[in-house]
């Protein structure tokens, strides 16, 4: 299996079997976004503990496959971690996505690496990229905004 396929393996599980779709019950934080050219809908919900460690996350929406893989990749990974690393994950992926360079984190672990990477081929789609980035635009703006809709097309 070369690389193309394995990423294409990583997202297609994701997209059926999305981890963390669910109204987490805990939450204490949430964010709506919307990305309007694709009709994707994506609503966060964490649980941000008193030192900004996110403690809980989870996600509802509907959309395309590349948008709710996304999402729940971005679950996945950043749960359980403080916010400031979550951030700077979020920041290296938006890079990856749209500037095509690689991932510079290195607490990453192989997996989770792997896993974000399985989007990298959405760089040569302009239009994909808004999916690929709603959710994570979303999260910040659930930990940082207040309670705004983010919008893909503002
Ligand atoms: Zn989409």
């Amino acid at each position: 299996m070369d690389i193309k396929e394995l990423y294409q393996e990583i997202i297609l599980d994701h997209g059926k079997n999305p981890r963390n779709k669910n109204i987490c019950k805990d939450f204490n934080k949430d964010a709506k976004g919307h990305n309007p050219l694709c009709g994707d809908k994506v609503h966060i919900f964490l649980k941000l503990s008193n030192e900004k460690k996110l403690e809980n996350i989870s996600f509802e929406g509907e959309g395309c496959a590349i948008s709710m893989a996304s999402a729940s990749i971005m679950t996945e990974i950043i749960k359980g971690k403080q916010f400031n690393i979550a951030k700077k994950i979020q920041e290296d992926f938006l890079n990856m996505i749209k500037e095509g360079s690689k991932l510079n984190m290195n607490s990453l672990s192989d997996t989770e690496n792997m896993t974000m990477m399985s989007l990298s081929g959405v760089k040569r789609f302009p239009m994909r990229v808004k999916c690929a980035t709603l959710a994570w635009h979303t999260f910040i703006e659930a930990v940082e905004g207040n309670k705004k809709i983010v919008n893909t097309e503002n």
